[in-house]
């Protein structure tokens, strides 16, 4: 076969267009039968008001070309279907389809959320009893449901303390936030009206508890802490922290996204949080990797409960589940509705179906964690060298010698079939390599995840340029980050999409 027959032949598919190139007028996917009633102006029936013009420049294909395009489009794509993503639940762990299957069914997708409160107990008894789980799961006392992602339940959590300490006559302007903590913090905190403090982990990535004692004043409103923090350890004195909090009538705000290291081995509750978020995107399993809906319930202690967004779900009356809407110490509404339901009802199944064998998804994904940094402590460095929670940090420290950096590496990966892992975050670790297998990997796949870092690991002195320039079997290689970053092309402009 001579060379030009292979280019030719290899990959055509991968040279998909836009759709907008396929176009030819007049071409459809469907054709309908002729009218056998009188035909009927739209304008005349329907008014202005009903009546669009059409899109315009709208592609005229055939039902093959649709499908074909979107298939091979779809091939280009990582997916968790074909293997491990490294990012872990932050971004997209495997969700069992039975969730999928249950957020499908008649009755959960196709409910409306005004009708009659008669037609809707079935959804209602999904949101109470998810709400009973995650008082379970967190040994919290009350439960709202309505934020629609982490950062907005770090907001509503915020503005709970805030609600509660002027309800006090004690109102305080500052929050403390560990450099461990997640960036959405300080954000959220700045957003609730509190001025923010930084506090320094300790070298181990520890809360120095002898500094924190010192800076809570009477004017700290809570602390609020990232636990497992970002470095993936566990804040070993939290209950110790708690103390040195509410001994100055403080309050303690943990950032749960990450509960999938704790579920069912601790609980937040019974170490002196008072309130938390839980990103049940993350944890509880829902696709959110491209960026979809999720929900970042707020649970809390008896202290905050008056002040929970409205509606607050309530018990039975007149044998019926209801929604209360008079709440005078209510902070209000953080979201239509109660939140976004399709995720909640996805999480209530991954809670139901696991049951209380949720505490061994949490010991497969601490398990899964911490054998992907033994095999790789060796070739990585370990700036923080406690046991691991749900995901290991390794820096590009020893491989910084040779001109290779943590992005050349996730670059890198890419060729081995592996979806990158987080590069340059927490941000408190240079060269930061952030891993987190999730629960759902089987050893074999770790296995290849850490053959794959180990030969990239040899590159790295080996072969600098091949990781340096990778990836190399992708349809493109390695982007200009920056200049995309700052001018982004995201509009179409026409047909001559090369030179876009
Ligand atoms: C993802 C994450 C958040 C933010 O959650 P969003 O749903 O993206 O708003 C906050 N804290 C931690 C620790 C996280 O991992």
């Amino acid at each position: 076969m001579s060379d030009k027959i292979t280019k030719a032949t290899r990959h055509v598919s991968q040279n998909e267009g836009l759709i907008f190139e396929k176009s030819s007028p007049g071409k459809r996917a469907f054709d309908l039968p002729s009218l056998d009633v009188p035909p009927v102006d739209p304008q005349e029936v329907l008014g202005d008001r009903h009546r669009g013009e059409g899109v315009a420049g709208f592609p005229e294909v055939s039902e093959i070309e649709v499908v074909r395009h979107f298939t091979r489009l779809s091939t280009w794509n990582y997916a968790i279907d074909l293997g491990m993503y490294p990012l872990g639940s932050c971004t997209m762990k495997y969700n069992p389809r039975v969730n999928e299957f249950i957020a499908r069914l008649d009755g959960i997708s196709t409910e409306h959320p005004l009708q009659p409160s008669e037609l809707s107990q079935g959804c209602l008894k999904i949101l109470e009893l998810l709400e009973d789980c995650l008082r379970e799961i967190t040994g919290m006392d009350a439960v709202t449901l309505q934020p629609a992602a982490g950062a907005q339940g770090e907001l509503t959590g915020l503005l709970l303390i805030r609600a509660y300490l002027e309800s006090q006559g004690d109102p305080r302007k500052t929050v403390l936030i560990p450099d461990s903590a997640h960036g959405t913090n300080p954000a959220s905190a700045v957003i609730a009206g509190y001025r923010i403090e930084n506090i320094q982990s300790d070298s181990r990535g520890q809360i120095d508890l002898a500094k924190l004692r010192e800076r809570v004043t009477e004017d700290v409103a809570a602390l609020m802490i990232t636990n497992p923090s970002t470095l993936g350890v566990f804040e070993q004195r939290i209950s110790d922290i708690a103390e040195a909090l509410h001994s100055r009538g403080a309050l303690l705000y943990m950032d749960g996204a990450n509960m999938n290291a704790l579920a069912g081995i601790t609980r937040p509750g019974d170490f002196g949080v008072d309130v938390m978020h839980l990103n049940l995107h993350k944890t509880f399993s829902t696709p959110h990797g491209g960026g979809g809906p999720g929900a970042g319930p707020v649970a809390m202690k008896k202290i905050l409960e008056p002040f929970r967004p409205i509606p607050v779900l309530i018990g039975k009356r007149n044998g019926e589940l209801a929604l209360e809407e008079n709440r005078p110490q209510s902070i209000g509404r953080v979201k239509a509705f109660s939140g976004n339901f399709g995720v909640l009802a996805r999480a209530l199944a991954y809670i139901l179906a696991y049951g209380p064998g949720i505490r061994q998804a949490t010991e497969d994904a601490v398990l899964n964690a911490n054998y992907i940094r033994k095999r790789l402590e060796d070739v990585f460095d370990l700036p923080y060298d406690l046991p691991s929670m749900h995901e290991v940090v390794f820096s590009d420290a020893w491989q910084k010698a040779t001109g290779v950096n943590t992005m050349d590496i996730a670059k890198r990966l890419i060729d081995y079939g592996f979806h990158p892992y987080t590069t340059a975050f927490p941000l408190i670790v240079p060269g930061a390599m952030m891993i987190e297998p999730t629960e759902s990997e089987s050893k074999e796949e770790c296995d290849l995840f850490v053959e794959a870092m180990r030969a990239i690991a040899r590159e790295a002195s080996s072969n600098r340029e091949l990781v340096k320039q990778a990836p190399h079997t992708t349809r493109v290689g390695r982007l200009d980050e920056v200049t995309a970053a700052r001018k982004p092309i995201l509009r179409w402009k026409g047909t001559d999409h090369s030179a876009a």
